[in-house]
């Protein structure tokens, strides 16, 4: 694997591959590798030739009360565990090189980047937005790998890249979780032991909504979404510490909360533990 930390070095290497008719896959990450990122690069691996992964802790897509300084970091470990997964070419950029002196581009999606995490995080999603359109104009890769937790990103992505044109696909991937259920985030690593034995109760209230959402046509009651967020809400909140940023029933692709539910319902959570650590998580209620 090699690896890369200037723009026109990487640049070049990926020009090198597409001289020789060779596809690639791009998966971008903030690092601190867990599973559900190796999974992704296994993922990228079946749909192209050679696979980049950039590691790239975005400055522009945190706020300014937010974890940027604390940011979990092992490039040492997520190096080996990219090799162990096939990555052909690992960029890591310094701030500075993306961000030269009078950077003032953004790139704005409007609507979708406005609700849920992005009501909390205002910014976020222009960060996002800006660091993955340059990452797609360095990289121009053919496909570009994100993960369905992060599913307001994903969105935001696809909006993105029908609205300019970029000439990619974005493959959309399943979150992975621990055997608890819990799903995989480089965050996770903030909780106390404590916390972590409370959080697969937000993957538990998505089962608990889902039982609900199905239970719609087999009895005389219909269930609203209204209904299952506040279900949801009370469920997580029985835990010490655990608040419910959002609980929102919403229409996967426009992510506009739901008037009812229907297969493209999907249940959206943000929930604050301790006022420390920031989880989200995601599921279709009906599949
Ligand atoms: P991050 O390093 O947290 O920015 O994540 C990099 C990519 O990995 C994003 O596309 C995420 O959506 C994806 N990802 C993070 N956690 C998971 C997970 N548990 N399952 C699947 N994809 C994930």
């Amino acid at each position: 694997m090699k690896q890369f930390t200037g723009i026109a070095d990487i640049r070049e290497c990926c020009a090198g591959w597409r001289r020789q008719s060779l596809s690639i896959a791009l998966v971008p990450t903030m690092g601190f590798f867990h599973e559900g990122h190796v999974s992704l690069m296994r993922r990228a691996k079946t749909l192209a030739d050679r696979v980049v992964v950039s590691l790239f802790v975005n400055p522009i897509q945190f706020g300014p009360s937010e974890d940027l300084a604390k940011y979990p970091r092992a490039l040492d470990r997520d190096r080996a565990l990219a090799e162990g997964a096939g990555v052909d070419a690992l960029f890591t950029p310094a701030a500075a090189a993306m961000y030269g002196d009078g950077f003032q581009t953004k790139v704005v999606v409007s609507g979708l980047s406005q609700g849920l995490c992005g009501a909390s995080r205002p910014g976020h999603f222009d960060g996002v937005a800006t660091v993955v359109t340059k990452l797609f104009h360095i990289v121009a890769p053919d496909v570009a790998i994100f993960g369905e937790k992060d599913f307001q990103q994903l969105a935001v992505i696809r909006r993105m890249v029908a609205d300019l044109d970029f000439n990619l696909r974005i493959v959309g991937h399943p979150t992975v979780r621990e055997a608890d259920g819990l799903a995989m985030s480089s965050r996770n690593t903030y909780l106390s032991k404590e916390e972590r034995q409370a959080a697969p109760c937000l993957h538990r209230s998505l089962t608990l909504a889902q039982n609900l959402a199905r239970q719609n046509g087999a009895s005389q009651k219909t269930v609203t979404p209204r209904e299952i967020e506040r279900t949801v809400t009370d469920f997580i909140e029985e835990n010490p510490g655990f608040a419910v940023e959002y609980a929102t029933v919403v229409d996967r692709a426009s992510l506009a909360p739901a008037g009812k539910i229907d297969e493209n319902s999907l249940l959206a959570l943000a929930v604050r533990v301790n006022g420390r650590v920031r989880l989200i998580d995601n599921a279709p209620l009906l599949d």
